[in-house]
């Protein structure tokens, strides 16, 4: 069986990103140090797969390239109890959740590294408040219907794509901080718009190659190749939707109070 494993490069990317501690929010203890004589350096971190390196393992997903699973974007560095865990209790750790711990800690870092305050909200009215502000721009930007008939003419219009560009620059890097008006502050919430945001960037991403798509002043069309060209199109920019409209009602759950705890 093939295994998509990552390369050292991407492993030690994923470990120095999070100052090598494992992201898992209720752990986030130290991996690597020195050992007791001094000589050696221990590592008890691991560069976990969000979806797994081969097939029947867990979370694994068909539709990804070897590439994909092999990405800095498939990985999340983690302890070697909590690299356990996910893996034994997959149900409990779907994909959204790991990317978003991993997202999480790579912006603690950064704003450490960038002297920004990591003071955040954790009151509900706090976490609301930046829901409600942050909602309505993720909402935007998949403000266009999906449907899986007659999609030989689909196009998404500018209007969202414009929005999606706009949350990706507001919502993301150096300004996606705890000072910022919509990060709420709460891991639990957090991890869903940290989903959000970077599952926009992929649609933007997807939009983006031009052997699938074509664009002209009124937005994106499919290009027309073959049946199954289309249909590939269309549907890994459906998968990418229907992820974004489930976590932003997920989101819309949070804002009014009425929290979804089974996951993370
Ligand atoms: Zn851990």
């Amino acid at each position: 069986m093939t295994r998509d494993n990552f390369s050292d490069i991407t492993k030690l990317r994923l470990a120095l990103n999070v100052r090598f501690m494992c992201v898992y929010p209720p752990c986030q203890k130290a991996t690597h140090g020195p050992s007791l004589s001094g000589d050696t350096l221990i590592n008890i971190g691991n560069a976990a797969h969000i979806t797994a390196a081969s097939t029947n393992g867990p979370r694994y997903d068909a539709s990804l390239t070897p590439e994909q699973r092999r990405a800095y974007e498939n990985g999340a560095w983690l302890c070697a109890t909590h690299a356990t865990l996910v893996d034994r209790a997959p149900e409990d750790f779907p994909p959204s959740a790991l990317q978003g711990w991993q997202r999480s800690a790579e912006a603690r870092a950064c704003n450490d590294v960038y002297g920004v305050s990591t003071a955040a909200p954790t009151t509900q009215p706090e976490i609301s408040s930046a829901l409600a502000k942050f909602i309505p721009l993720a909402s935007k930007a998949i403000d266009f219907r999906m449907t899986t008939f007659f999609f030989a003419g689909f196009q998404v219009p500018k209007e969202p794509v414009n929005a999606m560009q706009r949350l990706i620059r507001e919502c993301s890097g150096y300004h996606w901080h705890p000072g910022h008006p919509c990060h709420s502050g709460n891991h639990v919430t957090l991890s869903k718009q940290d989903y959000v945001i970077s599952t926009i960037r992929q649609m933007i991403d997807l939009l983006s190659d031009k052997t699938r798509w074509v664009s002209d002043h009124t937005g994106y069309a499919v290009a027309y190749a073959s049946e199954s060209h289309m249909n590939a199109a269309f549907e890994s920019l459906k998968k990418a939707y229907g992820e974004v409209d489930s976590t932003l009602h997920e989101l819309r759950q949070y804002m009014r109070g009425q929290p979804n705890y089974s996951a993370y």
